[in-house]
């Protein structure tokens, strides 16, 4: 019974709710509050607009009356009796209209006041409405004025419906306590009969009724709308912030330095764009798990909108953060900063490189901007001692030859301009080719002969190299297809892959295709890929791996221990090479640990099936350690530099390099 009693209570209870809030006794938010009384002031300008209209009309027709009859000297008792009235409510009605308007062109923002001239109108319409409707009962006509006002001050305007309902209790009760005290026309008798209370009584509860569904009708749209605002709100928000770190992104950091380089803003005085970067947080992610990295991240937003306060500063990428800020002051911020994360670092060396660019007059483009700063960051970066670069003349040199590469890789390549060379790869135990390093090289008309490290990072940032490498692929095949053809047995050749190769175009269906143009087994192309790409362990990538190798093709990793995740990444990915990076070698005569390592490596590929290969053999001496420590395969400058395959030819045909024995007696 109890538990009844309590379940019809909470019943009641929510019912009483519902009425209630049908009624207007609820919170409304701002929003929904701010609309009802724009709603209000849009209503009050058609209403006192009609109602200056009306009353004008109405005055004119007295003043035609007057003139028609000539009766001038009654002028003042009609003044009373005829236009006051109706000038009273011009003028509220005029008040009311400007204000209105101003309200919604913006002038005006005052909501006291808008409320209390709502009333105050609402009110002096009521008053009109009623006198003038008590005039017509009594001279026998409909009480239509009323409506009309009622229709005007409670109906069109937007009242919470318990307000409405009380003002159109009181002004219902007035009319019938001022009907009550005359004779009614229609019967001669005192006081309002049944019917006109009946009327009366219809007309209050059907305006009531009225208001209350305007009220719920205009509510719910209100609601609507902050929702949709709310909406709009978060959704640009969320454009103009980095996901990650909280602090603004490039989209909103581009339209701020729009401004700035266009003029519209003219802080800060002498604006500079910072490109900031943390070196060797790869690492730091490595080591610490990808969670910590983002953290670190989080932390150096929180640092750089600190000390760059009042500053545009925004994530670029990654752990890339730009900053617009003053010439004035920003060296020693920079160097705060990088002191900061200095002392941050654990085991892996943190270090803050920032490039600097000072945009001239005609610099109009923030990205521009940006792309330099960056040049001028990255130019520092493995120099130790640098922190901040300044972007110069020189950068400046050097920033036209990267986006020379860029605009001109096309034509490069349709112009021949790249060419592959090759660099032998020596066998251990006989001393003989066993195979070649396809290595890029960009002939260039302008700049002269370029060396990958003047192309390859440039074309990888901005999407390109597979253009590179696919070139490179059809240049090797030609070759081995070239050599076929004069009966000439070709050696295997490696060809170094990029790790967007897989992202950005199927390079794998390419290798396919080439081979099979050329009529090339595909036992003669190797595919190289560096460690460094794979150190995040990628399914796309991965599996793209393994579609090579389902294809017939070997896969050798290249610069195996430059890194520090390399033992991850033959947990990860299974390689028919292992190219040692070619600084355990240079180490072995400073660092006693470098032999000690090398050997253990090279035991390692054994155990694990893979043929090594050691990098960088530049002297006799330690191509004989590597074949005392049983390392497979040797390439090095010792052998030979990589070369045109003119020179490769020539050095084989002058005996300074050997093919193997049976290669040998076909090609000659
Ligand atoms: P990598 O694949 O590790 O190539 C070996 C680099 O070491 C070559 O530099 C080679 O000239 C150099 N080298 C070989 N023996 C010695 C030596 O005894 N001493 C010294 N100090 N260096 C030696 P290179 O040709 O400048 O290439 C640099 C890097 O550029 C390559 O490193 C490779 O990662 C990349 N690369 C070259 N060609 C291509 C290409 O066609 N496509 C892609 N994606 N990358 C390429
Ligand atoms: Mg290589
Ligand atoms: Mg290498």
């Amino acid at each position: 019974m109890p538990a009844f009693a309590v379940i019809l209570k909470r019943k009641e209870l929510i019912l009483m709710r519902h009425i209630l809030r049908f009624l207007g006794f609820e919170h409304r938010s701002r929003h929904v509050k701010e609309y009802f009384f724009a709603e209000n002031m849009k209503a009050a300008i058609y209403m006192s607009a009609v109602i200056i209209v009306l009353e004008a009309a109405m005055i004119i027709r007295r003043a035609l009356i007057i003139v028609s009859r000539e009766t001038y000297d009654k002028m003042p008792s009609y003044f009373m009796k005829y236009y006051l009235d109706p000038l009273l409510l011009i003028i509220t009605a005029s008040v009311m209209l400007a204000f209105s308007v101003r309200f919604m062109k913006g002038i005006t923002r005052n909501k006291r006041i808008g409320t209390a001239m709502l009333l105050f109108f609402t009110f002096i319409c009521l008053y009109f409405g009623i006198k003038v409707s008590v005039g017509d009962y009594r001279s026998g006509e409909q009480i239509l004025t009323l409506m009309t006002m009622e229709l005007f001050a409670v109906c069109l305007l937007n009242w919470q419906p318990f307000i409405s309902i009380m003002i159109l209790t009181a002004s219902y009760l007035y009319m019938y306590h001022r009907m009550n005290g005359l004779i009614a026309p229609n019967t001669g008798g005192e006081g309002v009969t049944t019917a006109m209370k009946i009327n009366l009584f219809t007309m209050w509860i059907s305006m009531i009724m009225v208001c209350i569904s305007n009220y719920n009708n205009t509510r719910s749209q209100a609601i609507k709308d902050e929702r949709l605002e709310n909406m709009n709100a978060y959704l640009s928000k969320l454009s103009l912030t980095d996901d990650l770190t909280g602090m603004h992104n490039m989209n909103y950091f581009h339209a701020e330095a729009k401004k700035v380089l266009d003029g519209t803003v003219k802080e800060p005085d002498e604006p500079v764009f910072l490109f900031m970067d943390i070196e060797n947080f790869k690492s730091y992610n490595e080591k610490y798990g990808f969670h910590k990295g983002t953290e670190l991240l989080k932390e150096l937003a929180v640092l750089i909108e600190d000390i760059f306060n009042g500053s545009l500063t925004a994530r670029y990428s990654d752990d890339h953060f730009v900053v617009l800020t003053s010439l004035e002051s920003y060296r020693d911020k920079v160097k705060k900063l990088a002191k900061i994360v200095h002392d941050m670092q654990g085991d892996v060396q943190l270090s803050l490189k920032c490039g600097a660019y000072c945009p001239v007059k005609e610099d109009r483009d923030p990205d521009l901007a940006c792309d330099r700063a960056r040049f001028a960051c990255n130019s520092i970066k493995k120099h130790y001692r640098e922190t901040v670069r300044m972007y110069d003349e020189k950068l400046q040199s050097q920033f036209r030859q990267k986006q020379y590469i860029v605009n001109n890789i096309d034509l490069a390549i349709q112009s021949g301009y790249i060419k592959v060379y090759y660099q032998p790869v020596i066998c251990v135990t006989d001393g003989c080719i066993c195979g070649l390093e396809a290595l890029a090289r960009w002939e260039d008309p302008e700049y002269g002969l370029l060396p990958p490290s003047a192309f390859i990072d440039i074309l990888e940032e901005y999407r390109q190299i597979y253009k590179l490498d696919k070139c490179i692929i059809e240049q090797v095949c030609r070759d081995h297809c070239a050599a076929a053809g004069r009966g000439m047995e070709f050696p295997p050749v490696s060809i170094n892959l990029s790790r967007l190769d897989f992202e950005l175009c199927d390079i794998v269906g390419f290798l396919c295709d080439m081979t099979g143009r050329y009529n090339i087994s595909r036992n003669k192309l190797d595919i190289e890929i560096t460690e460094s790409a794979l150190t995040n362990k990628q399914s796309q990538l991965q599996r793209s791996l393994a579609d090579l190798r389902r294809n017939g093709f070997s896969i050798w990793l290249d610069d195996f221990g430059s890194g520090y995740s390399s033992l991850n990444v033959l947990k990860d990915f299974h390689f028919d090479v292992l190219k040692i990076d070619m600084k355990f070698l240079a180490g072995l005569g400073t660092n006693e640990k470098a032999g000690t390592i090398l050997s253990t490596i090279i035991t390692l590929t054994k155990q694990l099936n893979m043929y090594s290969l050691t990098e960088g053999v530049e002297h006799e001496e330690q191509f004989n350690y590597l074949s005392s420590l049983g390392c497979t395969k040797a390439q090095g400058y010792f052998f030979s530099k990589p070369v045109t395959l003119d020179d490769l030819n020539e050095l084989i045909s002058s005996g300074k390099l050997r093919l193997p024995a049976a290669a040998a007696s076909q090609n000659a």
